[in-house]
């Protein structure tokens, strides 16, 4: 009991000042990854050593190597920071360490997870009904979304996946936007589906409905999956739902929404319009540690119809207590899993409706911030239309672009990352954190002009 309450002690402090440092240090990492092994040392220890100090080893020699990640400042790949509520209740699901596997054995997180999946569907704006898995991100929601899916289609076409594999039956076809993101390929082939089927896209990365149509009505009847976005990464751009989810269902296929961080777009008045007739697919990606701020790892899958999800993923074990309702491992891949809903509901009850859709607003209100300071930049030319969360901008050339995202980096205000888009290299910048303030986007853009000057 002492040891706990004593490493608990350090490891709160730690954090703390974690936390407090964020405001000024350097963004990117200070020691490689060789500079922090050999601060830890690779010697595994005969004897043991008290937990408390063991915390503090830890703390002390990797620090300079984290990348302040839940700062402001940091607006790389899409990468959430942590809200208090969510960080706190974080610690907590270690501390309770339920498996939350059964209902009937963890009957507080079954409470929490029903309770939370009203409160996302209902943010959402999708169907009440829906079965929501908490899964470690988007990749597995992916995953979870596309086996149901494919089991789907296949069991329409008189083929069960669950009894046969895929050896020998249909092949399913799978017809994707062109800027996909590259988790929808990963998922697929942990899928045993191979490689998709692109399907044309417009400048800022939408499906070009009167492609998909085309791709759909040169199909003979195969069983058909088609995967749409909500969210492009670099454009932040969102596919004409209404259009390809009627193409898509007039011709049988299962329509599976990759929406990581844009499906957050539901959540504010301002921004629902971008994912217009999206509740109509059949399944959809989310995560919980990007847009709404939970420590990682914390993604959702959500699929329309409970027994499809339940019959790509569930498991019966003799062993297991089964509940009538149904178990939360019916809805992922994992049996065993950590409390993930604890933390979705502590920054959801902590926000509140109005607070959900104040933090997409302002995230977006920013990127507008970006945009407008990016355009008042000579050098700099603002490449996609900003309509969410997301900007690109080129400085000239490829190479020239590629020197500011270098000279960003080493000055250290902000991380944002450089990219390839539509054969261009760009600087990338996804807002993605709560705390971001007015005055760290302008902190930043001061950077970005710091950098660009010496060019
Ligand atoms: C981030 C992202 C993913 C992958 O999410 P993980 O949580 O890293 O697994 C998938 N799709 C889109 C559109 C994303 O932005």
């Amino acid at each position: 009991m002492e040891q706990d309450s004593a490493a608990l002690d350090r490891a709160h402090q730690r954090a703390v000042d974690w936390l407090a440092g964020l405001g000024h240090r350097p963004v990117p990492p200070q020691a490689s990854v060789e500079e922090v092994a050999a601060a830890l040392g690779s010697e595994l220890p005969e004897t043991g050593t008290d937990a408390p100090e063991v915390v503090d080893l830890l703390a002390e020699a990797c620090d300079p190597g984290l990348t302040a990640m839940p700062s402001g400042r940091f607006f790389g790949f899409v990468i959430g920071g942590t809200h208090p509520a969510a960080l706190a209740a974080d610690w907590l699901v270690s501390a309770w360490d339920q498996n939350c596997g059964l209902r009937r054995l963890t009957p507080a997180h079954s409470a929490v997870e029903d309770i939370t999946s009203g409160w996302l569907l209902d943010l959402l704006g999708l169907p009440p009904q829906c079965a929501v898995g908490f899964v470690t991100g988007a990749t597995m929601a992916n995953f979870t979304g596309l086996a149901a899916g494919r089991d789907a289609v296949l069991r329409r076409a008189g083929w069960d996946v669950a009894e046969h594999g895929l050896t020998g039956g249909p092949r399913v076809r799978v017809l994707v936007g062109a800027e996909r993101h590259d988790t929808v390929d990963l998922a697929l082939r942990y899928l045993g589906l191979g490689l998709p089927e692109p399907v044309a896209v417009d400048d800022q990365g939408r499906v070009l409905a009167d492609a998909l149509q085309d791709a759909l009505e040169a199909g003979t009847g195969e069983p058909t999956v088609v995967v749409l976005q909500a969210g492009n990464v670099h454009s932040g751009a969102f596919d004409p739902f209404p259009e390809t989810i009627a193409a898509a269902h007039a011709h049988d296929a299962w329509v599976h929404v990759d929406g990581a961080f844009g499906l957050w777009a539901a959540a504010s008045p301002s921004y629902r319009h971008l994912v217009d007739g999206y509740a109509a697919a059949d399944s959809w990606t989310t995560d919980a540690h990007k847009t709404l701020n939970v420590p990682y790892d914390s993604g959702l899958a959500i699929v329309r119809e409970p027994a499809a999800v339940r019959a790509a993923m569930g498991m019966h074990g003799a062993y297991l207590i089964h509940d009538d309702h149904g178990e939360p491992l019916d809805k992922v891949p994992e049996i065993s899993r950590r409390g993930r809903a604890f933390p979705v509901w502590a920054v959801l009850r902590s926000l509140g409706r109005s607070g959900v859709c104040d933090l997409v607003d302002r995230l977006c209100r920013h990127a507008t911030a970006f945009a407008e300071g990016l355009d008042a930049i000579a050098e700099a030319t603002v490449v996609n239309d900003v309509v969410f969360t997301q900007v690109c901008a080129t400085f000239g050339s490829d190479e020239r672009t590629q020197e500011v995202v270098r000279r960003l980096l080493e000055d250290g205000t902000a991380w944002m990352t450089g990219s390839t888009w539509r054969g261009r290299g760009i600087l990338r910048i996804s807002v993605s954190n709560w705390s971001t303030t007015d005055d760290d986007v302008a902190r930043s853009l001061d950077a970005v002009r710091r950098a660009v000057a010496g060019l």
